[in-house]
């Protein structure tokens, strides 16, 4: 069998840890496959794609900033990814290119096999408004949580939250304005708080959130996310020292990637050996 490839797509993308979990996945099962890095600014973007529909190309993963620009060089695009207006994964369907997005997805998938927790009618807080917090915000949306959006620009959040509220009417969902945010963790009850800002990507100096303390005792269920996976930030180390469940966004990362690789060669992807691939 002739080699086949995957890529990733980026700019910049030398930070990605992408490479190391999917070639892990590949080499554990046997499937001579590599995932190859490709820088590619944004005015090269709809040419890098076309090179994904030759056949020894199975796909490829999209990171910032190209989730949202690629979308008009797909021949398809699954609902949900429409909805989202993201892609994160193509696959190569004999030449054609479809896009989906796994991203959210991911994130619910690592929720639930750290915490055993469904999203289905929990109350959730969402703290932030770009990529990371749509595929997540409309994820949750699905699985019928619902959810109470923060976001410093209060446009970008009420925005993202009309949007929710238009493919999913029946749901609730509900803007907190960004002053509010932590008054709204009592007030609203919430069950699971997720930080899907950018804050604390790099040593942060304050917390996206503060974390009503001391606890009552029914503030002792919340579980605390952050998206940030290459380190422990501020916001996790606080819940920690509450003793409240935390979960980093390590998870989301390799379980969007088993997501990928699933769709790229029709094969459960070895989670543990991916995981055990970036520790
Ligand atoms: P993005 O599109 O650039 O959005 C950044 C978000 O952070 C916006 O909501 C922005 O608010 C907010 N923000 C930035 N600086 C802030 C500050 N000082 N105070 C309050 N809010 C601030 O980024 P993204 O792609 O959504 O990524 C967000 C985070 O998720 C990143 O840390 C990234 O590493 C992580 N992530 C993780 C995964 C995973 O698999 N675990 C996947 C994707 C992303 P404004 O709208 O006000 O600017």
């Amino acid at each position: 069998m002739t080699k086949a490839f995957v890529g990733i797509f980026g700019y910049p993308v030398g930070h990605t840890l992408s490479p190391l979990f999917q070639n892990a996945a590949f080499k554990a099962l046997g499937i001579n496959a590599e995932y190859v890095v490709f820088e590619v600014a944004p005015k090269d973007l709809e040419d890098a794609v076309q090179v994904i529909r030759s056949p020894e190309f199975l796909g490829a993963n999209l990171t910032i900033p190209h989730k949202e620009k690629v979308i008009p060089f797909l021949d398809e695009v699954t609902s949900m990814a429409k909805k989202c207006g993201s892609v994160n994964t193509i696959v190569n369907c004999g030449g054609k290119l479809r896009g989906e997005t796994t991203d959210g997805p991911g994130f619910i998938r690592s929720l639930k096999e750290e915490t055993g927790m469904s999203p289905k009618g929990k109350r959730i807080l969402l703290a932030g408004a770009g990529g990371a917090a749509r595929a997540v915000a409309f994820a949750l949306a699905e699985a019928k949580a619902d959810v109470y959006l923060t976001n410093r620009t209060a446009e970008k959040g009420e925005k993202l939250v009309s949007d929710l509220k238009n493919f999913y009417p029946q749901n609730t969902v509900t803007y907190i304005p960004f002053s509010e945010r932590a008054d709204a963790l009592r007030r609203e009850k919430i069950d699971i708080l997720i930080n899907a800002t950018s804050v604390g990507i790099e040593k942060e100096k304050n917390l996206p959130l503060t974390i009503p303390s001391p606890l009552r005792g029914e503030d002792n269920r919340l579980i605390v996310c952050d998206l940030i996976y290459n380190r422990k930030t501020l916001l996790l180390q606080s819940a920690q020292r509450l003793g409240l469940k935390t979960i980093d966004g390590l998870g989301m990362l390799i379980h969007q990637g088993a997501l990928s690789f699933q769709l790229w060669t029709g094969k459960t992807a070895p989670i543990k050996k991916m995981f055990a691939a970036v520790k």
